[in-house]
């Protein structure tokens, strides 16, 4: 398994590579093996700046409104490879603006969520976060590229296991499988905390584990209809204080008492 893990690694960073290297190439001519060994390789480039490009047209609409998306998490999108958190039959449509299933019943988030629950939670380098809800791993690595320390839960062994091989390439990642319901007291108290299940109501224990001036993103509702996007923020004096952002559609957060 670390194999695969390392195999993952690998083709990232060989795709990084070769945009470096090979694009000189692609411009002469008789340079066919070149070019169609890049487009094997890289088959995710196009609909992937294709997405973002869609994402930041869709942000530009949103000027100063709560569902603003930063540029500086889009970038980190642009980087990330969907493809790789998404199981083989869903590779073609990682690129998609949509959930996709990961099996288990459980989905990976909208890219578009993705990028406004991390603007929202505004992680910063070296700030301590926690996500509830690992599911195919791709939030969190989009949380870890902002080089804070992450923590993240699954409830679903396997896709809990899966995910923590996918995130090994990150030395700023703590995966565990448990009941996100109740935080994670050893690393608490958290900058910011990400749940990416509906809750029916804000849980007590994540609440009490964000630090003063801290940031929660949970979507609250009923499992299938009418959820909402909060955004509940700590100030320094430990009162709490809760936005509504947007009407969202979320698989249910299970556990808790
Ligand atoms: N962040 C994920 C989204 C996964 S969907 C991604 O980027 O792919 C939400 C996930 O929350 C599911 O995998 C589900 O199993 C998990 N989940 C539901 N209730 C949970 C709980 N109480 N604790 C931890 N994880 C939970």
């Amino acid at each position: 398994m670390s194999g695969a893990d390392a195999r993952a690694g690998f083709l990232h960073r060989r795709a990084i590579v070769e945009a470096i290297v090979l694009s000189p190439w692609l411009l002469l001519p008789r340079a066919a093996p070149a070019r169609q060994g890049a487009s094997n390789r890289d088959d995710h480039a196009a609909p992937r700046a294709a997405l973002i490009a869609e994402l930041r047209e869709q942000s530009r609409d949103d000027t100063g409104s709560a569902t603003r998306i930063d540029p500086a998490v889009l970038a980190i999108l642009a980087r990330v490879p969907r493809h790789e958190y998404v199981p083989a039959s869903e590779r073609k449509n990682a690129y998609e603006n949509r959930p996709l299933g990961i099996g288990y019943g459980q989905t990976i988030s909208q890219p578009y969520i993705v990028a406004l629950m991390t603007t929202l939670a505004a992680p910063r380098a070296g700030q301590s976060i926690l996500e509830i809800g690992t599911g195919s791993g791709y939030q969190a690595a989009v949380l870890a590229e902002t080089q804070a320390k992450v923590h993240t839960i699954e409830i679903v062994e396997p896709l809990a296991k899966q995910a923590a091989q996918r995130l090994r390439r990150y030395p700023n990642m703590q995966a565990r499988v448990g009941d996100g319901y109740y935080g994670w007291k050893e690393h608490a108290p958290f900058d910011a905390i990400v749940v990416t299940a509906a809750a029916s109501s804000i849980p007590p224990p994540l609440v009490a584990q964000l630090k003063p001036g801290g940031r929660m993103v949970i979507p609250v509702g009923s499992s299938f209809f009418t959820q909402t996007l909060l955004l509940v923020q700590k100030d320094a004096q430990g009162r709490v204080r809760t936005r509504q952002v947007l009407p969202v559609r979320f698989v249910p957060l299970t556990g808790g008492p």
